[in-house]
């Protein structure tokens, strides 16, 4: 048995109610919360299973959501034969090893470039006025867009990883520093790197996977992944490069990912 909930960002205000004699129910288009009765709601997921609790939470931007949760049994997945390792990419989300680059959606770069015009907007504004506090709200609405955003794009990608892989290898990536990153584009994939590990990991929990992480000091960007041979520098513009021992010629971040499933499944052995 697993407890499941969702998660939210840019939270303001919460409470939890537990259930008890039916005071939380969900409907089509209401939900019934205690003290409140029905109320209107927009179901972003149906699910089975027994309700713990219900937390209502009121966003920056004045919005409401609710997330329950539930007590269900999830069935592990039938074990499958794939492995893969994946890289942090610089212009792309992910690199899997076997190739396949993955983008971060179109949609996500169009939120993201008006939210930069609309905090530029209300960094000229007089902190506190009316108009100020219109755009604070705009630019909060803004930025839950685009953390709903990330979640879906997230939830759907780390939902294939786990179908297709049985072993899954990472980096272990501190997020810490990560964040200190002050250009807010990077900070937001940061973040939506951070949520894509956590969701990795509780997923392959449920479906029996296995997720290891391997040392973050590991230089798999400058690990030849054909002879072994390891470069002295590799700078970040560097896109392809030759091995000076083997000849082999490597995208980096295809490279990289490589390495990283190969390194995992020695430290996993
Ligand atoms: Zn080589």
């Amino acid at each position: 048995m697993y407890k499941s909930s969702i998660e939210l960002r840019y939270l303001y205000k919460t409470y939890t109610s537990n259930f008890v004699n039916n005071n939380i129910e969900i409907k089509k288009d209401k939900i019934k919360l205690p003290k409140l009765k029905y109320v209107n709601a927009k179901i972003h997921r149906y699910f089975e299973g027994r309700v713990i609790n219900a937390t209502v939470s009121k966003t920056s931007s004045g919005k409401y959501f609710v997330s329950i949760c539930v007590e269900t049994k999830i069935e592990p997945l039938k074990k499958v034969s794939g492995n893969v390792g994946i890289d942090l990419g610089l212009c792309h989300f992910a690199i899997l090893s076997n190739g396949e680059k993955i983008q971060n959606p179109k949609y996500l770069k169009k939120s993201l470039d008006k939210l930069a015009k609309e905090q530029r907007k209300l960094s000229s504004k007089e902190k506190g006025s009316n108009n100020w506090n219109k755009q604070r709200i705009k630019v909060a609405r803004l930025h839950e867009r685009i953390s709903n955003q990330r979640l879906d794009f997230i939830h759907k990608l780390s939902k294939r990883i786990i179908s297709d892989n049985q072993v899954i290898i990472l980096e272990d990536l501190s997020v810490k520093n990560m964040m200190k990153n002050d250009k807010l584009a990077q900070s937001i994939s940061d973040v939506s790197w951070y949520k894509f590990v956590t969701i990795l990991d509780y997923k392959a929990k449920w479906h029996g996977r296995k997720i290891h992480k391997i040392n973050r000091w590991y230089p798999s960007s400058k690990t030849c992944n054909n002879c072994g041979h390891v470069l002295d520098e590799m700078p970040l513009y560097i896109r392809e490069w030759k091995c000076p021992k083997c000849d082999s010629i490597h995208d980096r971040d295809i490279n990289a990912s490589r390495n990283i499933l190969k390194q995992g499944l020695l430290e996993i052995a």
